[in-house]
């Protein structure tokens, strides 16, 4: 099998070409380059292997191309990489690894083409093509990874049990080409995550999280959810998840399974969505509902405050999963405890109050609210995702029409603290915060407009009525 038409594309490989040459050495190109090329999903990183130094390799392509090309060399690893336009080119020796049980972090030595081939994750990963003069495009490969890509299949190169043993971090990887790809996990290789999952807890959390939310950004992320779930592997990065699962019945009444509930929401929103925020706030929408749980003899299931609960365990489950602690995770806080209210203005006899309340909470976030609540229907029942769907349509329309009246998006009260304060000569005290709050509500019922003297008037008002002159 030859390569050589498609490598055409990437003209800079006519550069790594003659420095192979040049040096005397054996240079592929190996990895997910070659997997993507094969697939055709085009990639920017191009990883090079060569049975030699990829730091003096990386110098000469780099003389080759023109003074102006940098080589940042890592010198712990013994890679050097150049960029080119958009494309990144990583080059490193090839090389053979052992393992010792405590850690994923190999020793290294020297190796063959074939060392450094065995010791790559998948069938699909190990292919190299060949960048040499006597047989350029040539593809390499050993373990049949070709056909693995035609029959959609993740398998390991080597014994799966030794492979996912040397570094666990590849369970996760293979439950994530999986997802990302729509690919099969082979059955022994299935059978040895399984085996081996209790392994995944020499992996640094960071790197768990990261696999994970590439599972999170594909396509369909609810396929990699699953197989992290048969594997066993979901329990143990993500036990709340696992909660989520399964149906209580009491007097023939149950509920519906929030796991398979939530990966349907998931997917829902990602089809509306790139954003891995947005996506987690799915994922937790309901996290708090095993929690909360009760059985009422005339209501059946009740979740009651889930959205609250869940609100308050965000925090905990970003903090456990390294995940950041900044507005990202503040969003999906924000997202989980908000997620029943738009429901709630669906009802009749609405008032503008509440709307203007929900506007004023969501802020910026209120279209990607509404995203989350829109995926959050699952009935199976047409009729009523027909009534659902049009009353998120009516509430829609409501909003943007206060929106537009009341500008309330960034809603900030025109009377401020320190207004309070010159006006009733006061200290920052409870009274004037509790006289900023009345005024901040009135507005919000609309007891009043947003503008400076009914605002100003009404706050002499409450300052009356709680016993405080103003300052002549
Ligand atoms: P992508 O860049 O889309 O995530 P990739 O296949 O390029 O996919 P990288 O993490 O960039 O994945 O790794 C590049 C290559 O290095 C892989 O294709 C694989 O051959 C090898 N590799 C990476 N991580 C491991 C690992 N933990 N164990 C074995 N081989 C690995
Ligand atoms: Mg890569």
């Amino acid at each position: 099998m030859n390569f050589k038409e498609e490598l055409t594309e990437y003209p800079i490989l006519s550069s790594v070409l003659e420095a192979s040459e040049g040096l005397g050495e054996q240079v592929y190109l190996i990895g997910g380059f070659v997997r993507d090329l094969i697939l055709k999903r085009p990639s920017k990183d191009i990883d090079i292997v060569t049975v030699g130094s990829g730091i003096a390799l990386a110098e000469r392509v780099a003389a080759l191309l023109g003074p102006q090309v940098q080589v940042h060399i890592f010198k712990n690893f013994g890679t050097a990489q150049i960029k080119q336009g958009d494309l990144e080119l990583e080059f490193v020796g090839a090389r053979r690894e052992s393992y010792q049980s405590d850690s994923r972090k190999p020793a290294v030595e020297d190796g063959s083409l074939q060392d450094d081939q065995n010791r790559r994750d998948f069938t699909i990963n190990a292919m190299g093509i060949s960048l040499n003069k006597k047989d350029f495009g040539e593809l390499v490969d050993p373990f049949d990874g070709l056909r693995d890509l035609r029959k959609r299949i993740i398998r390991t190169p080597l014994e799966p049990g030794i492979t996912f043993s040397d570094d666990p971090l590849r369970m996760m990887r293979a439950i994530r080409f999986a997802t990302q790809l729509n690919f099969d996990i082979e059955p022994d290789t299935f059978e040895a995550i399984m085996a081996m999952k209790d392994r995944i807890s020499i992996v640094s959390m960071e790197r768990i999280s990261d696999e994970l939310n590439k599972i999170i950004l594909a396509k369909t992320p609810s396929y990699g959810f699953k197989l992290l779930y048969h594997s066993g592997l979901l329990g143990i990065i993500f036990p709340e998840m696992i909660e989520l699962q399964g149906v209580e019945n009491i007097e023939g009444k149950g509920h519906k399974d929030n796991f398979y509930h939530t990966l349907q929401v998931l997917d829902n929103v990602s089809e509306t969505t790139d954003d891995l925020w947005l996506r987690w706030a799915a994922i937790l929408h309901d996290i708090a509902k095993p929690a909360t749980k009760k059985f009422d003899k005339k209501v059946g299931w009740t979740f009651h405050n889930h959205e609250e609960v869940g609100a308050r365990m965000v925090p905990t489950i970003f903090r456990r999963m390294k995940l950041p602690l900044n507005e990202k995770m503040r969003f999906v806080k924000k997202l989980v405890r908000l997620h029943l209210r738009p429901i709630v203005l669906t009802k009749d006899n609405i008032t503008d109050a509440a709307m203007r309340r929900l506007l004023v909470e969501a802020g910026e976030d209120i279209e990607d609210l509404m995203k989350l609540c829109r995926a959050d229907i699952t009935s199976k029942n047409p009729l009523k995702v027909k009534k659902y769907v049009q009353n998120f349509d009516l509430v829609e329309q409501k909003l943007k029409d206060l929106e537009e009246r009341d500008k309330l998006r960034n809603f900030q009260p025109v009377i401020t603290g320190a207004q309070i304060m010159e006006a009733f000569g006061l200290k920052p005290t409870r009274e004037v915060g509790e006289i900023k709050e009345a005024v901040r509500e009135a507005i919000l019922e609309g007891l009043i407009p947003n503008e400076l003297e009914p605002a100003y008037a009404y706050m002499l008002k409450i300052g009356a009525e709680m016993g405080i002159k103003p300052i002549a």
